[in-house]
């Protein structure tokens, strides 16, 4: 098992598959985009299978979920969940996408093996969503939304991150929106981990604010029992339920003693938070032929000195080198 020096086990394995994206959110990455890994420094279909394999037959890993950049734009995707969705015990499987493409890929992914998806969606407004994404692509992510539930990729979950007096306002629309479109929603508090380093806490839009915004035009209980768990979002019933919101304050209010992640980059880094400014190489053990045990070691030593938290209260925080775009967020 992947388990840490504060009593946690990891069993939630995140999967970069690419640090490359055909958006450019602003609280992500910079008009221009970065310096993209080179395509011999990325692992190969095969190896980020093999490691999958050995974190699920060797490490106790339960849940794999792909991510980036844009996961899309990795052409072996759909082989690759069909090679997860083989390994014993099966992984749930999920993916967390921009949605551009969806349109295309839900009915394949879906036959693959992928069980669930989240869509990012910050906006109703295609002028507001080109502000914030630098991109004409609303309609891409409405209609790749839509094929996904369409496929049975459900729950659908939309992630949505407010920024404020850009889309703040439109948190309730944005809820509305979801309840009646079956999807479910769940809003980001913004972390200091865009590439620009632009975050500054006084922008933040807290959980609390969009818990108020919300309230104001919704009847928001909190779920009972409790299920957050490991779970990230708090969560409420919207109306007396089904539907149901969820938010994400992991500035505000930080699941990390619950956390139960581990994550890979798309150059075969583990990192043990999204936080960390240690990386341990399993690309090179991998290519240079060490057995499925001694990576199985190396990935438990990377896990074991997980900090407790993620630091961001902390006067001395400094910024992950490495953006969300290139750890998989
Ligand atoms: N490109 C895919 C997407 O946008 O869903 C996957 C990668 S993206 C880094 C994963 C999630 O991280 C998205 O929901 C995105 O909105 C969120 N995200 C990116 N930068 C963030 C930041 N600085 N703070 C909070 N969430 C962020
Ligand atoms: Fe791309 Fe996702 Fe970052 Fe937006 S949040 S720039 S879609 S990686």
């Amino acid at each position: 098992m992947l388990i840490d020096t504060h009593g946690r086990t990891a069993t939630d394995l995140r999967v970069s598959l690419t640090d490359r994206c055909n958006l450019r959110c602003t609280y992500c990455m910079p008009e221009e985009g970065l310096q993209w890994l080179a395509k011999p420094d990325l692992l190969t279909d095969d190896e980020i299978v093999r490691l999958i394999d050995i974190a699920v037959t060797c490490l106790g890993i339960t849940e794999v979920r792909f991510t980036g950049g844009e996961p899309l734009l990795r052409p072996g995707l759909v082989g690759i969940v069909e090679r997860v969705a083989a390994l014993q015990p099966r992984p749930q499987i999920s993916l967390t996408t921009n949605g551009i493409g969806l349109e295309r890929t839900a009915t394949a992914l879906k036959a693959a093996g992928l069980d669930r998806v989240n869509v990012s969606l910050d906006t109703l407004r295609p002028d507001v969503f080109k502000t914030l994404t630098r991109r004409n692509r609303h309609h891409d992510v409405v209609d790749g939304l839509t094929a996904a539930r369409e496929a049975g990729l459900t729950p659908v979950k939309v992630n949505s991150v407010l920024m404020r007096g850009i889309n703040d306002e439109e948190a309730p629309d944005l809820l509305a929106w979801a309840v009646a479109h079956d999807y479910e929603l769940r809003f980001i508090e913004q972390m200091p981990l865009d590439a620009q380093h632009g975050w500054r806490r006084s922008d933040l839009v807290t959980a609390v604010e969009i818990f108020e915004k919300l309230s104001a035009r919704f009847t928001l209980t909190p779920e009972v029992p409790s299920v957050r768990g490991s779970a990230p979002a708090e969560r409420w019933l919207v109306d007396g339920g089904p539907a149901r919101v969820g938010v994400i304050a992991s500035v505000t209010r930080p699941f990390c003693r619950a956390c139960d992640r581990t994550r890979l980059t798309a150059d075969g880094q583990v990192r043990n938070c999204l936080f960390a400014r240690e990386e341990s190489d399993l690309r090179t053990a991998v290519r240079s032929g060490a057995s499925d045990q001694h990576i199985a070691e190396l990935w438990r030593a990377a896990m074991w000195g997980k900090k407790a938290g993620s630091g961001l209260d902390d006067p001395a925080f400094l910024q992950p080198e490495r953006p969300m775009s290139a750890i998989g967020g």
